[in-house]
């Protein structure tokens, strides 16, 4: 049986494996396709590929973080992009701006809770991002090293970073970002787009107009579905043409999950290869 998990995350953003530790975990998970896809950066790409073991073929990816202006407040959302140029300019200047501006809202962040006596620094945290991507889940640990919570996603409580210290960060408008992906070759597949529990989802209309402008698939086996919000998605994009991807959104010891608790079948894997045109193949 073929194995395939085409969305993980390693130290260029907020995993806990380096790329090497991902590639060398994905061929112990027994996977046969792994895809990085850290969160707005392409940072991990060429030492996961340096790291490659033989047998494993990796999918170069990347999670972007965009914005809906259709629902009032806008609504945050995931794309993943794969197989993309990764110095398409325009993709690599969006990327840039919207990590500058990670840094700038999680600096924000530190310092509302330094103003209310929590002791951490902006230093501590930029050291747990160690040049990847920052993001909430570093400010966790700082909160599980000051004693304050139990783990990362207890840190993610309203009374923590889900809402009392919960900063905006800047964000691709959606249509503009799967434009990006395209002009730069990639493909793109909506990252867990029924995680309610996650906060406010997008309504179906959304999907359909993104489906017009050359999505090519949705994430549906996600752990952060139920059996009810996959049955949903498989329907939607049995509807719409588009591809279902299974993916376990692995993330080292800052989740649960394990890489490969979720597939994608070879059908759709072959499709998705060959609706990329980036100057950068799969490598196998
Ligand atoms: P940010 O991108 O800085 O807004 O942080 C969001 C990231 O935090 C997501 O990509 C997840 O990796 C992680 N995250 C979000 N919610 C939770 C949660 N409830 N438990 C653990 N990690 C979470
Ligand atoms: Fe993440
Ligand atoms: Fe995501
Ligand atoms: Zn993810």
């Amino acid at each position: 049986m073929i194995r395939i998990d085409l969305h993980a995350h390693s130290t260029a953003s907020d995993g806990t494996l380096s790329p090497a530790e991902l590639m060398a975990a994905a061929a112990t998970a027994g996977l046969d396709v792994v895809a990085i896809t850290d969160h707005d950066t392409t940072a991990g790409w060429a030492a996961a590929s340096a790291a490659r073991p033989p047998g494993l073929s990796l999918v170069r990816g990347a999670e972007l973080s965009c914005r809906w202006h259709g629902a009032e407040p806008p609504i945050s959302l995931h794309l993943l992009a794969y197989l993309f140029d990764p110095a398409y300019p325009s993709l690599v200047s969006e990327l840039a701006r919207v990590r500058a501006a990670r840094e700038v809202r999680a600096e924000r962040i530190v310092s509302l809770l330094r103003a209310d006596g929590v002791d951490l620094t902006w230093d501590e945290v930029l050291g747990y991002a160690a040049g990847g991507t920052v993001g909430r889940p570093h400010i966790a640990q700082a909160l599980t090293r000051a004693g304050l919570v139990g783990s990362t996603s207890e840190a993610f409580a309203p009374e923590w970073l889900g809402r009392r210290y919960r900063v905006p960060k800047a964000e691709l408008d959606v249509f503009d970002a799967l434009r990006l992906v395209r002009d730069a070759g990639g493909v793109a597949v909506f990252a867990h787009p029924r995680a309610t529990r996650r906060g406010r989802i997008v309504a179906d209309d959304l999907i359909v107009s993104l489906a017009r402008e050359g999505l090519f698939g949705l994430e549906g086996d996600h752990t952060d579905h139920s059996p009810a919000e996959r049955a949903h998605v498989r329907a939607l994009a049995e509807s719409l043409g588009l591809a279902v991807t299974g993916s376990s959104d692995f993330h080292g010891t800052h989740k649960s999950v394990t890489l490969g608790a979720e597939t994608t079948t070879p059908g759709v894997y072959e499709r998705l290869v060959a609706a990329a045109s980036g100057v950068t193949p799969v490598l196998r």
